[in-house]
């Protein structure tokens, strides 16, 4: 079993390569993002352990890109903040695990096990609602057979719309979700990525899917045709 370890700390990434070593993996280390991503296109690994703080890009944009380039091994985040926020941002970016600092290495360890015995992951789900299928980690929807592009911006709005169907999505939803913060005076941007998105997956297939409810916000519906 292979692991790629991806943590700039010396000292920690050191104590991790050990250990994981002492317990007959074969381990690589990455000290950043970039040397993370070029080996994990090089190489084959069962697992991932990837730290959310790396010094040229997080540890989300990592998970993210690997997902992207077609590495479905495993990943576990390590991450320092304990709030969900992080955790879902983590499990959105495709990773399938994390573990708080400061953790033991028995923990860590049994949490890799873990991972390894569930086995490569298969793709995240693609969600469909009627005919519109987004695909997430590829940033990519199709309505029907039409491919459709999407920004990453406008693929979380998306994914938040289309794991609510039918609901109706309040502008606050959307700018905790999407945007990560709250802010009433922003939801001018909501309204300015709402239409971005119905350019793309309503008006050059004649649909009004993605519906204004007026003072309130949003409702992808699943039954127009
Ligand atoms: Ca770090």
């Amino acid at each position: 079993m292979r692991l790629l370890v991806v943590e700039d700390e010396p000292r920690m990434s050191c104590l991790l390569r050990r250990g994981f070593a002492e317990n007959g993996y074969a381990v690589d280390v990455a000290a950043n993002g970039a040397d993370a991503l070029w080996l994990a296109t090089e190489a084959h690994f069962d697992a991932v352990v990837l730290d959310v703080m790396l010094p040229d890009m997080d540890g989300f944009v990592v998970c993210r890109s690997l997902r992207e380039a077609g590495c479905w091994a495993p990943v576990l985040m390590l991450t320092a903040k304990d709030s969900v926020d992080d955790r879902v941002r983590g499990l959105d970016a495709g990773a399938d695990d994390y573990v708080l600092k400061p953790f033991s290495f028995a923990e860590l360890s049994a949490r890799v096990r873990a991972l390894l015995r569930r086995g490569a992951q298969i793709r995240p789900a693609v969600l469909q609602v009627g005919d519109l299928r987004l695909d997430p980690a590829l940033h990519q929807a199709w309505r029907g057979d039409e491919e459709i592009k999407l920004s990453p911006k406008e693929t979380a709005l998306l994914d938040l719309f289309m794991r609510h169907p039918d609901e109706v999505v309040t502008r606050t939803q959307i700018l905790e979700r999407v945007w990560d913060f709250a802010f009433d005076g922003l939801s001018n941007v909501v309204d300015q990525y709402v239409s971005y998105l119905r350019k793309k997956i309503d008006k050059p297939f004649r649909r009004d899917d993605l519906q204004t409810v007026r003072g309130v916000g949003y409702r992808l519906t699943s039954s127009s045709s």
